[in-house]
């Protein structure tokens, strides 16, 4: 761990005029995470403007203020600091003139480059929310049920509805207080997880389908392209966890995912259970994320690219359990 909440606390109470932004292709956490650290900075009489490259997934957008979250692809205005939440590098939001501002760094993720001028780093940490929760804390602000329901979104999407990822007891701790603040937490849930168009159900199905088996039904390949949203009436929002989907089945330990870009062109999501380190395949293609979850772009031909993703998937497949306890298998 690098740094503290109180050190990113103290560089925010001594300034006025924020930027909050967080990675392209926003997930629950990097929604979550920049709206509830907005919500206690403006409590505080402080001045906020929140932005991302890409659209608020449509799930989320029923929670507080989240049109708030302005789509830009770059950003020149003036202001004190700029608060990058869930941001390995600078380069993760892909807005233009990041590097002109003074940059707090509040990150989870594995291999964070310490870009900013304060730097607080936790990977033990099962969301940037829970980073959020004790920022929120050490500038003194109470939970309002507004800022509860973003640190909810952050937890419960990044822990895959409290499935995966380092859970400790402090996220049920936060969770504790979230749920104290008075929020619906079981509404919540059905918004995050269960407010998709019908189309979804259909991708499911035309997904599932042409799934392929490898490596005896350990490793499950996905894919799905902008032809294939269409014929099921899906949005690219309806395929937010669809990744997940085989891992519901015991012998599946990791997915890829697929999704055609342009022609040759794929942003390709890993997951996977326990001790199979699916962060280090998202890293030989300059990708990167967690243990259980990844993600990397690639490109060339697809029959290619998926060979060579399925050979470094069983490679990590194979190696796990090499000096460390999977815990999937031992049955905890
Ligand atoms: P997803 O598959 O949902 O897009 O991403 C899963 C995880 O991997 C997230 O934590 C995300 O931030 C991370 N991730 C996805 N793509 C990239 C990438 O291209 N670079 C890095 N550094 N992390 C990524
Ligand atoms: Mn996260």
């Amino acid at each position: 761990m690098t740094g503290s909440a109180a050190e990113v606390a103290a560089a925010l109470e001594a300034r006025q005029t924020f930027l909050l932004t967080s990675h392209a292709r926003p997930d629950g956490d990097a929604v979550g995470s920049p709206l509830a650290l907005a919500l206690a900075l403006e409590r505080l009489g402080k001045t906020v403007r929140l932005v991302s490259h890409d659209p608020v997934p449509a799930p989320y957008r029923a929670f507080p203020q989240a049109d708030r979250i302005e789509v830009v692809s770059r950003v020149d205005d003036a202001c004190d600091a700029l608060v990058l939440l869930e941001c390995s590098e600078l380069a993760r939001p892909e807005i233009a003139g990041l590097d002109r501002y003074f940059a707090v760094n509040v990150d989870h993720h594995v291999g964070n480059g310490l870009y900013g001028a304060v730097n607080w780093f936790d990977p033990s940490a099962a969301a940037c929310g829970e980073m959020v929760a004790d920022v929120v804390d050490a500038l003194g602000v109470p939970w309002t049920p507004e800022i509860a329901s973003h640190l909810y979104l952050a937890i419960a999407t990044d822990t895959g509805g409290f499935r995966y990822g380092p859970m400790t007891s402090r996220t049920f701790e936060i969770c504790r207080r979230i749920a104290e603040t008075g929020v619906e937490v079981a509404a919540l849930s059905r918004q995050i997880f269960d407010s998709f168009g019908i189309g979804r159900v259909k991708l499911m199905g035309a997904m599932l389908d042409a799934m392929e088996l490898h490596h005896g039904n350990r490793l499950a390949i996905l894919q799905f392209d902008a032809d294939l949203l269409a014929a099921c009436g899906a949005t690219i929002d309806d395929t937010e966890g669809l990744v997940n989907l085989p891992l519901g089945a015991t012998d599946v330990v990791a997915v890829a995912l697929f999704k055609r870009q342009t022609p040759g062109v794929f942003r390709v999501s890993l997951r996977s259970k326990g001790a199979v380190d699916v962060r280090a395949v998202a890293a030989k293609w300059q990708g990167g994320g967690h243990t259980n979850a990844a993600g990397c772009t690639v490109r060339g031909d697809y029959a290619e690219i998926k060979r060579e993703i399925v050979e470094a998937m069983e490679r990590v497949i194979d190696r796990r359990g090499a000096g460390r306890i999977d815990n999937l298998e031992s049955g905890i």
